[in-house]
């Protein structure tokens, strides 16, 4: 058997094994409830075509935080950047495996957002590189202890005013369409926003491969990323 049907078996019964179990219902359009204890949470409307959340944000002074949402798929799965911005960090610890940072800079309303992508299979990107909305960053995979074996990407924003500490904020909050809207990335989209707006950290179903952006690298790719990001201020 060769990798890919090795990998797409694996995901197969990996799948079922959670359809059994009950913890993810299917693999795209769906997405997970809060535990009671956060406040607020947010209503989600999920795309049919994006792949589902597994495990929703949740902070709370009194329990075992998840600052971040898990969004489920198959190891080699691409992870795209969610808004243009500056890598600052690509780099493998031992809990989170392999992660890649990015830096969107400061917004209309001085606030900064920065992306956190973990459990990388691979990284595609290192500290410096400036990257466009949906460009492929890395891969989809199980890296470091607290991956648990299952494929998944652990995503987590932080948000914040410029020069200040950003804090841990509900990725939920910050879609393109609308709190709550995920909002599958879209190669032909307009995306254009004085604040802060994402679109989804991995692609969605039907993503046509010939629309994929050129990589931000060189002068021209940068001026584009740069029209998004506005100056990244460190
Ligand atoms: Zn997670």
């Amino acid at each position: 058997m060769n990798h890919p049907e090795r990998n797409l078996a694996f995901f197969a019964l990996l799948i079922s094994a959670l359809l059994a179990s009950g913890c993810v219902p299917q693999t795209h359009g769906w997405a997970s409830v809060y535990k009671p204890s956060q406040h607020p949470k947010i209503r989600v409307a999920m795309p049919a075509d994006a792949p589902s959340i597994s495990q929703e944000f949740l902070f709370t002074t009194h329990e075992a935080k998840h600052i971040g949402i898990d969004v489920i798929g198959k190891v080699g799965d691409p992870v795209i950047a969610v808004a243009g911005g500056l890598v600052t960090g690509s780099y493998s610890e031992p809990m989170y495996g392999d992660r890649v940072v990015i830096d969107h800079g400061p917004d209309a309303n001085g606030k900064r957002a920065i992306s956190i992508y973990k459990h990388l299979d691979d990284r595609l990107v290192s500290e410096g590189t400036i990257v466009a909305r949906g460009q492929q960053i890395g891969t989809l995979g199980t890296t470091g202890l607290l991956g648990g074996g299952i494929p998944h990407l652990h995503f987590e924003l932080f948000h914040g005013a410029a020069g200040q500490g950003a804090v841990s904020a509900d990725p939920h909050l910050f879609w393109a369409d609308g709190v709550g809207r995920v909002t599958c990335f879209d190669p032909s989209g307009v995306y254009d926003f004085a604040v802060f707006k994402m679109t989804y950290p991995v692609r969605c179903r039907g993503y046509r491969q010939s629309q994929e952006p050129e990589p931000a690298t060189g002068e021209i790719a940068t001026q584009q990323a740069d029209a998004e990001i506005a100056a990244v201020q460190l």
